[in-house]
């Protein structure tokens, strides 16, 4: 049994702004049922929502801040929470990165680096709590300065980082790293230096002892210049530390056979059952109750990774076919904008939900026939997972963890019944819409596409494989 910290800035359902929170629940899940003692590190956000017991454990003292270390179980498991209670940086509304207006929070670098710190002290066993880890698992920018504080410590644990998305990088002014107080000898081309500025992704990618990301694919992808966001010459530097191990899913929580946010269980024997919640999704959202036609659902941060320009593109020839289109998400004003101007001139075909509503989620996952994501990189993607296990046929575009968990419909992986849906390479309007049609045509062919649905229903999404390949990891460490 080896002892892990897992540092993160969001973990479900305690906080959620995406895939991170997803994976951080579910894997740390997964790692304890497979008898690792392994306990979280999270900052103690004001929107923290538990019903477990939240105890006050320690006090310790990093840069002049008294820091309070509060207890709690990650709800409905057994998983110690740490959580780093520092109110003038934590206790305020809003999410881990932006305030209530969606504004990034203007003192992310001290607030992530405070946190760094205790992760440190705690990592090193100097939190008055009794537990040294043996491996420091760090997550995303948020965590990049904890592998880079522990390569100046004597008798450290071994490191991991995970990246989540190259996307982000936590880069910040060169007068916000001065400003920090950070060690100097860490500051140079080869430590958390960028360009003149800090980047703490940097910190996570040089200081570790090993670099994963969610995909084997992905784990290609960010070595050249299309993903690596300027980093593919120190990760293709690094390959040989770096590899790519695919999320799994949250079985219990995403399960059409259990889930309490859907109007009608089902499972694959029963799928005709789906329909009832198409009617549910149909109603709730005031588009005209209609059975047989086809529901395409997208739900997703709106962002330009995501490829809702794409969409946008495709709406109008969207709308020259009989569909329903429904979409949840937030993000980009402009996408938020114009999503809403098609929705309005469309209202019978088309709904938009502006917001982040996790029972809609399940809902839509549930009564949707189709589920679009054409995302312009993905480093794992997890609703096209959610809805092969929903009987909802993926459109995905070929990249990252789309590429690894969707198997295209083609005569041979019909007839080898491995098909789940549909997958295009170009990110264009046009290819798109072709796959787009490409379901179209088959959803008429009731008997082939309920054996694409049955095929995903069938696949083995849990954690179980990809948990291991984290355990066999930490143990080489
Ligand atoms: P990313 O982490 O890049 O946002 P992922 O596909 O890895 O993308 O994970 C996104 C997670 O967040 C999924 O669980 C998805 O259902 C959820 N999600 C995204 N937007 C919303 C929303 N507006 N409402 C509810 N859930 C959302």
């Amino acid at each position: 049994m080896k002892k892990i910290l897992f540092v993160t800035s969001e973990a479900h359902p305690l906080i959620k702004t995406g895939g991170l929170a997803d994976v951080s629940g579910s894997l740390v899940k997964a790692l304890a049922e497979l008898g690792e003692d392994v306990r979280i590190i999270m900052p103690n956000y004001q929107a923290i929502k538990t019903t477990e017991e939240v105890r006050y454990i320690s006090t310790i003292y990093v840069y002049n801040c008294a820091v309070n270390i509060l207890e709690t179980r990650l709800p409905g498991t057994e998983v110690i929470v740490w959580l780093v209670d520092c109110p003038e940086f934590f206790n305020f509304p809003g999410n881990p990165y932006v305030d209530v207006h969606g504004k990034p929070w203007a003192n992310s670098a001290e607030r992530f680096t405070l946190f760094c710190r205790v992760a440190v002290e705690v990592a090193m066993n100097r939190s008055y709590l009794d537990w040294k880890p043996d491996v420091v698992h760090c997550n995303d920018w948020q965590s990049g300065l904890v592998p880079a504080l522990l390569s100046l410590e004597y008798s450290r644990p071994a490191t991991v980082f995970t990246i989540h998305n190259m996307a982000y990088q936590g880069v910040f002014p060169r007068s916000t790293y001065q400003s920090l107080n950070l060690p100097g000898q860490l500051w140079n081309p080869n430590g958390i230096e960028y360009h003149d500025m800090l980047s703490f992704l940097k910190g996570g990618l040089i200081y570790s002892d090993r670099i994963t990301t969610v995909s084997p694919t992905y784990a290609k992808e960010i070595q050249t210049e299309d993903f690596g966001f300027g980093l593919e010459g120190l990760l293709s530097h690094r390959k040989h530390f770096l590899s790519g191990i695919i999320n799994g899913i949250d079985m219990d929580q995403w399960n059409p056979e259990t889930d309490t946010n859907i109007t009608a269980t089902f499972n694959r024997v029963t799928l005709h059952k789906k329909a009832l919640n198409k009617i549910a999704l149909q109603e709730r959202l005031l588009l005209p109750v209609d059975k047989k036609i086809p529901v395409l659902g997208l739900i997703s941060r709106l962002v330009e990774q995501k490829g809702i320009d794409l969409i946008l593109d495709c709406l109008p020839e969207m709308l020259e076919q009989p569909l329903q289109f429904v979409l949840l998400g937030s993000g980009n004003k402009g996408y938020e904008q114009q999503l809403h101007n098609f929705a309005e001139s469309h209202p019978d075909k088309i709904s938009i939900t502006i917001g982040y509503d996790e029972t809609l989620a399940h809902l839509i996952e549930a009564g949707a026939d189709i589920f679009l994501m054409p995302s312009r990189f993905e480093p794992c993607g997890l609703n096209q997972i959610y809805s092969q296990r929903y009987g909802t046929i993926p459109v995905v575009r070929k990249t990252g963890g789309l590429a690894d968990t969707v198997v295209d419909t083609l005569a041979d992986t019909l007839n080898d019944n491995t098909a789940t849906g549909f997958v295009f390479s170009e990110a264009s309007q046009g290819a798109l819409m072709e796959a787009i049609k490409r379901a179209l045509i088959l959803y008429d062919h009731p008997k082939t596409w309920k054996r694409l649905q049955t095929n995903g229903m069938r696949k083995d999404f849990s954690w179980a494989k990809s948990a291991k390949q984290y355990m066999n990891l930490y143990g080489h460490l």
